[in-house]
Formats: structure tokens, C-alpha cells, sequence
């Protein structure tokens, strides 16, 4: 090669790299990397085995599963959104299932998830519009996942909060600084925004050695209004226990007492951690995009997109 053609290589090189850093200047971000969609392993419990699917296969199944199709799309787009973050995350945390498997679909240890013949058997009537509905929300957030601080999060939800969200500093003593709460007045159609349990002093006996109704004291509870113990006599008992024996909503109750019965008045549904599903369709049916729903119920997040 002649010194003439040398120098005029050298020159547009340093011409392309200028350009290239000029854009990513003036973005203001890196560039946008290429990944490889991944592949998971899920485990499904009733059928005791596992299958491959790609994570936008099992984003699908999990919006499919954990948020009615009925929805706003707004709100399908931000569960989408936050069910490949929750996933991510597991799959950055390397936690193991039954069978080896990356993820499981037991809702008490990960997220639910139906196959689209199981979405079909459930709504035969609207299968065909509702699953197009779900893609859709999947499809433009494909890849979408929030960040805090450069790392996915561990993008907790719930079906209803009841007028406000819990912070992880009450539920599990630990600061998550995007996991706090939240006042949310968006939830007010679901029936479990405030509900009504009654216990015969019968069933409350046969449940928890206690039929004394008046025997039940709430000893602590959070700053939102979620209890934390209880007392049943002289026994302590977390508010989880108490919730798991009595297969109540939430652990956000007032108690009282009426004739022979006991009667908890029960505020949401779930844990009341994160994004609030029913909070989300509220919020979709006044007009809020998906990004407005997330950034509501994750403080001070970013999204990001994985190119694939
Ligand atoms: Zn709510």
C-alpha cells in the first residue's frame, strides 16, 4: 500500500471514530448493544416436567397468567414490562427450580404462566382477541426491562394495595430504595379494594386454637397500615402466619367482633409490594402510558430495551 493511501486510511478512521463519539455524545447513552434473546427452562408443577421456551415465549404466558386480558393495554405493557424484569432478575440471581429448571411457574416462589391452549380452555369466547391484545402489549415492550443503578429489579407486583403500597423496609426490614411506598387511589374497582371475612368463633377455634375473638389482638402494624404481629392469647404470630392460616387477602385488616362471629375487613389483595395490577388499569383508564404507570409504583428507575 502506497504512504498516500496509508495516510488517507488513517484520516477516515479517526473521521469514524470522531462520529462515532460525537453520537454517542449527543445520546447520551451507550450504544445499543445486540444481545441474544435468552432461553429459559420453566418448570410446571402440574406436569412435573420442563420446557424450553424463549423469554418472550414466557413473558407472553405470565402477562397470559397474571393480569386480565380485559385490561387497558397500557397496563398489559407495564405487567409485560414488569414480569421480563422479575425474570431477569431471577435469572441473574441463578436460583434453581425443580427439574434444574431457570424459573417455575409456582406463584409462591415465582410467577404464574399458562401455555395459550390453557388461555383458550379459560376464555373459549374471546381467546382469539384477548391473546392478540397480550401479544401486542408483549411485542411493544419487547426486550424493555427497568434498571436501578445499571441492574434489573427485582420488579415485584400484586393484585391490589387498597389505597397504599407497602415499602420493603417494613416487609422484610431491608431499604430497596425503588420498593417503597406509595399512595394509590387507582385501585378502587377491584372487590378486593376493601373486603369483608367472617369467622364463626366455630371456625376461628378449628383454624387457630383461639375462639375467643376478643383473644385476637393486632400488636404492630406498618406506617401504610399493614399489620406486622398479632397475639392469639398469649401466642405471638406473624401477620403472614395469621393471613396463610385464615386465607385472608392481605395483611391489612381492622377486626371486629360481631354477635358470635368475627368479622376482618380486609384492604387489597397480595403484599402489596411494587406495582399494583388493579392501580395500573386505574391509571391506564385516565390515560397514563405504561412508562407513567412503572415509574409510579418503582421509584427513580430507568428503562431499558435488550436489542433481540
Ligand atoms: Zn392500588
Amino acid at each position: 500500500m502506497s504512504r498516500k493511501a496509508k495516510n488517507i486510511l488513517i484520516i477516515m478512521a479517526g473521521f469514524l471514530l470522531l462520529l462515532f463519539v460525537t453520537c454517542m455524545l449527543i445520546r447520551g447513552c451507550k450504544p445499543n448493544e445486540q444481545f441474544t434473546e435468552p432461553s429459559i427452562n420453566l418448570y410446571r408443577t402440574e406436569e412435573k416436567r420442563s420446557y424450553k421456551l424463549t423469554l418472550e415465549e414466557y413473558i407472553q404466558g405470565v402477562v397470559a397468567a397474571e393480569m386480565p386480558a380485559s385490561f387497558e393495554l397500557e397496563a398489559l405493557k407495564a405487567q409485560a414490562v414488569a414480569a421480563r424484569t422479575y425474570t431477569l432478575r431471577k435469572l441473574i440471581d441463578g436460583r434453581k427450580y425443580a427439574l434444574n429448571a431457570d424459573l417455575s411457574d409456582n406463584i409462591y416462589e415465582c410467577q404464574a404462566y399458562i401455555s395459550w391452549v390453557e388461555f383458550g380452555d379459560r376464555h373459549p369466547r374471546d381467546k382469539e382477541q384477548w391473546q392478540k391484545k397480550i401479544m401486542q402489549a408483549c411485542n411493544e415492550t419487547r426486550g424493555e426491562i427497568m434498571l436501578y443503578q445499571g441492574e434489573p429489579i427485582d420488579a415485584l407486583y400484586h393484585s391490589t394495595c387498597g389505597g397504599i403500597t407497602e415499602s420493603a423496609l417494613e416487609s422484610w426490614g431491608k431499604d430497596i430504595p425503588y420498593l417503597r411506598s406509595t399512595n394509590c387511589n387507582y385501585c378502587r374497582q377491584s372487590k378486593y379494594y376493601e373486603s369483608i371475612q367472617v369467622f364463626s368463633s366455630g371456625e376461628l377455634h378449628r383454624l387457630t386454637g383461639v375462639s375467643n375473638t376478643e383473644a385476637i389482638k393486632i400488636l404492630t402494624k406498618t406506617p401504610a397500615g399493614r399489620c406486622k404481629k398479632l397475639k392469639l392469647d398469649n401466642r405471638l404470630i406473624s401477620a403472614e402466619e395469621f393471613r396463610r392460616i385464615l386465607q385472608l387477602p392481605s395483611t391489612w385488616w381492622s377486626l371486629k367482633k360481631h354477635k358470635n362471629n368475627l368479622l376482618i375487613i380486609s384492604k387489597g389483595y397480595g403484599h402489596g409490594l411494587g406495582m399494583c395490577q388493579y392501580g395500573a388499569n386505574g391509571m391506564a383508564a385516565q390515560g397514563k402510558n405504561y412508562h407513567d404507570i412503572l415509574g409510579k409504583y418503582y421509584k427513580d428507575i430507568d428503562f431499558y430495551r435488550m436489542n433481540y
